[in-house]
């Protein structure tokens, strides 16, 4: 079984930016992280993303409010985020606190700087096949995933499993464009094993440790493990039991070390793009 690297991925995007911010006039396009409170999950994503970012030589400032901010007051501050020249694309780190009402902000988010693609308008974009909007950034990770493996899509079938609103759905639609034959699992999926079987490239985007294992991959199938979770020993680890799949799959990605950074090189992306349309620097 070959493991399909996301370090390699990252790389080649890296490159692609790089022609990039030659279109930017010498300015650093900046991303703004917005966080609500002090989750360990949110801060090690924003450490990641700094890092990251500035290797691609793009700049993060780090927005923060205290957990108990009251939901009209953060309004107002992502308001002023919104129309703040100097801030170039948006991420706000999600789930938010419950009393934040999270719907606005995707609402109020300006399509042109949200980068994860969480307004309606990217994502009707998304579902238009329309390429000019953002795509969330891990839906759109797990295409260039394949696609920079040189993993043909046109013609096979896709069997993704999860149907959230930031993986699942928005991949159809993707993969979809790429002419794949898609199928959608979930909770109420009957024969979950057996339909996932007959999948030439199987997606696991479920959420649930290393639950997909080697009685759900069909012989020679390409497997890409979205999932990001900590087992009961406190490790990393992914939706798929990778080990299980020597012999079974002739493809998989890791965790860590797969989707997720080919995920932070796709906002990279996403930044240079939002830089260089009508409102950036062009
Ligand atoms: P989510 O919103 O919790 O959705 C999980 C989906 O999986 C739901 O559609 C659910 O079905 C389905 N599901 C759960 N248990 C199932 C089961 N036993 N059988 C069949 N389907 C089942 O999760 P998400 O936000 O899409 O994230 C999925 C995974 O990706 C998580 O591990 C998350 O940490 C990871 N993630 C990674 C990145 C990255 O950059 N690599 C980014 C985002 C998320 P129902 O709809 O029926 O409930």
């Amino acid at each position: 079984m070959i493991t399909l690297k996301g370090a390699d991925v990252s790389a080649k995007i890296k490159e692609q930016v790089g022609e990039m911010l030659k279109g930017c006039q010498g300015k650093t396009p900046k991303l703004a992280i917005v966080r609500v409170g002090e989750k360990p999950d949110d801060l090690s994503y924003e450490r990641g993303a700094i890092k990251k970012l500035a290797s691609f030589g793009m700049e993060v400032q780090s927005v923060a409010f205290p957990e108990d901010i009251d939901d009209e007051t953060f309004q107002d501050k992502f308001w002023d985020l919104n129309k703040d020249p100097e801030v170039t694309g948006i991420l706000v780190l999600r789930p938010l606190p419950a009393h934040i009402d999270e719907k606005a902000v995707e609402n109020i988010i300006d399509p042109a700087k949200d980068l994860d693609g969480i307004s309606p308008v990217n994502i009707a974009k998304v579902f238009a096949g329309d390429a000019t909007g953002f795509a969330p950034c891990t839906a759109e990770a797990v295409v260039e995933m394949l696609r920079a493996n040189g993993i043909p899509m046109a013609g096979k079938r896709a069997v993704i499993v999860g149907r959230s609103m930031v993986v699942g759905k928005p991949l159809a639609m993707l993969l979809m464009k790429e002419n794949a034959t898609v199928t959608v699992c979930h909770t109420k999926t009957v024969d979950l094993p057996g339909t996932c079987r007959g999948g030439e490239i199987l997606i696991a985007a479920v959420g649930r440790p290393e639950m997909i294992d080697r009685d759900y991959v069909g012989p020679g199938a390409v497997v890409i493990d979205v999932g990001i979770n900590v087992d009961e020993h406190g490790k990393l680890c992914g939706d798929v039991n990778f080990a299980s799949l020597e012999g079974k799959a002739s493809m998989s990605t890791p965790v860590p070390g797969g989707v997720g950074a080919v995920t932070t090189a796709v906002l990279a992306r996403h930044l240079a793009q939002a830089a260089l349309s009508e409102g950036g620097f062009a």
